[in-house]
């Protein structure tokens, strides 16, 4: 029975140490301004923004690269993608999905940039579902 706890133990460790930052801040290891979350889906601001209010949308699943993502965990992100660039009242913005270093890749879970160009406004926080 010992030897049992213990290989769950470790197990549980091995897995742990191998999730990405993103799912340290889904589990709240790490503090994060969440802006939306649900049973699928969490959305923050970016920790470097590039403009004001920056956010990133992410799958609780955790996936380092879109195509290693299943179809059913796709549902919610750009719709929460979408509700934010609504909420931050900027008439233009970017929402950007980076896949590999080579495609400037920093943080391997899926996320979605959500990045204002045009005068943001203070928040960011949205409901659902759309009213
Ligand atoms: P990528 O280059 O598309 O992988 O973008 C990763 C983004 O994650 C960057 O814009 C980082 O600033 C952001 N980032 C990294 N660590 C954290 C964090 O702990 N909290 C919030 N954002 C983060």
């Amino acid at each position: 029975l010992v030897a049992a706890v213990l290989c769950t133990h470790v197990y549980s460790w091995l897995k742990l140490a191998a999730r990405s930052i993103f799912c340290k801040i889904i589990a709240g290891q790490i503090p994060s301004m969440k802006l939306y979350e649900d049973d699928e889906v969490l959305a923050f601001l970016d920790i470097g923004p590039i403009a004001k209010r920056h956010a990133l949308v992410i799958p609780k699943y955790h996936a380092a690269k879109l195509h290693e993502l299943p179809d059913e965990h796709l549902g919610r992100l750009l719709p929460v993608a979408k509700r934010l660039a609504l909420a931050s009242g900027a008439d233009e913005y970017n929402i950007l999905q980076n896949n590999g270093r080579g495609a400037h890749q920093q943080v391997d879970h899926v996320h979605f940039h959500m990045i204002p160009k045009t005068s943001p406004k203070e928040g960011l926080i949205i409901e659902w579902p759309a009213t």
